[in-house]
């Protein structure tokens, strides 16, 4: 490319961005990205949607994660929202994950001010991707000064309770918030949460998901759970009731893992989430965002199969860096 080209090249970059952030949507797809900054409406940003493990898994040598090793595919950080107020400067993280230090730097990155550790941590569980991002709070890193971080009562005694969690609290680098199953919390004048416990291999700590409401939206964040059959709640219930969510799509089928049970580490397949609402008008379908992609789910391959399926049946993949108003 020459400099003429990349000046060509750049400038249209710069206006599709200045588009896609100003002006109508021009496809289906793109009504979820509009965010009215100007105006200073809260929103929530995708920080990662990759499961636990991260993608490319360690270890891992099969073709699933090959190419990203050898640089010919993008990497995706661990499950993880962000919830930005533009008019208080405050920040919300929901789970801190393994990739806490890219994600937070993410998240700072759409304030205008300096902000030296997040308005609140909302936890969902006890596992690796969850929670373990909280060591980034602690002296040998970010030395927060009491950052809210919400829990449910049993997540709350392990993490006071257990090494180098317990070193948080006791240096208050963290001020645990207890939360509690079908109540809602206020983070600000404008943005509430409401707790929902969800069925999941509760080793730990028991698992919720969160159903976030700002001034004109709301969103549903379930990124592990065990199957929807065995949620108290109807799945459909829960989607009317918001504007978009983001759902557990840990794996895409049934036989995604090869040599193992995989009735032993249950999760809604894709294709089930997607059997299981296939009948609902179209608005609705298009409400769900797939997110906690494991390293074997096809969707995490660009130009899949299942990424099509997935598309003409009428849902959505969860975009990292994705920005959808509150
Ligand atoms: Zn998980
Ligand atoms: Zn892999
Ligand atoms: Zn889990």
């Amino acid at each position: 490319m020459n400099c003429k080209e990349y000046f060509r090249a750049t400038l249209i970059a710069l206006v599709s961005t200045l588009m896609c952030w100003t002006c109508q949507p021009m496809t289906e797809q793109s009504v979820d990205f509009e965010v009215a900054q100007d105006i200073g409406e809260p929103y929530c940003i995708v920080l990662g949607i990759a499961q636990d493990a991260g993608y490319p898994q360690a270890s891992c040598e099969k073709a699933c994660c090959s190419a990203v090793w050898k640089g010919e595919a993008s990497a995706k950080m661990v499950s993880c929202l962000g919830i930005v107020d533009p008019l208080s400067q405050k920040v919300w993280m929901l789970d801190a994950t393994p990739d806490f230090r890219e994600q937070w730097q993410d998240l700072k990155d759409c304030l205008t001010s300096s902000k030296a550790q997040p308005d609140g941590v909302l936890l969902t569980h006890a596992h690796i991707g969850h929670y373990t991002g909280l060591m980034q709070l602690g002296r040998e890193v970010m030395g927060a000064q009491q950052a809210p971080v919400y829990v449910m009562p049993r997540l709350d005694s392990f993490l006071r309770q257990n090494g180098p969690w317990s070193q948080l609290v006791d240096l208050e680098n963290i001020k645990l918030q207890p939360i509690a199953a079908d109540t809602t919390f206020a983070l600000n004048d404008r943005l509430s949460v409401k707790v929902l416990e969800v069925p999941h291999r509760d080793e730990y700590s028991e698992t919720v998901g969160y159903q976030v409401s700002g001034p004109n939206k709301s969103f549903l964040f379930i990124p592990d759970i065990d199957k929807w059959e065995r949620w108290e709640r109807s799945l459909a219930g829960e989607l009317a009731a918001v504007d978009y969510a983001f759902l557990d799509a840990t794996f895409f089928a049934d036989g995604e893992l090869p040599n193992r049970d995989m009735s032993k580490i249950p999760h809604p397949f894709v294709t089930e989430t997607m059997d299981a609402l296939q009948d609902l008008p179209s608005d609705q379908r298009r409400k769900v965002h797939f997110i906690h992609l494991n390293h074997t789910n096809p969707l995490l391959q660009e130009g899949s199969a299942a990424q099509k399926e997935v598309k003409d049946r009428g849902f959505q993949v969860a975009i990292e860096g994705q920005k959808l108003s509150l």
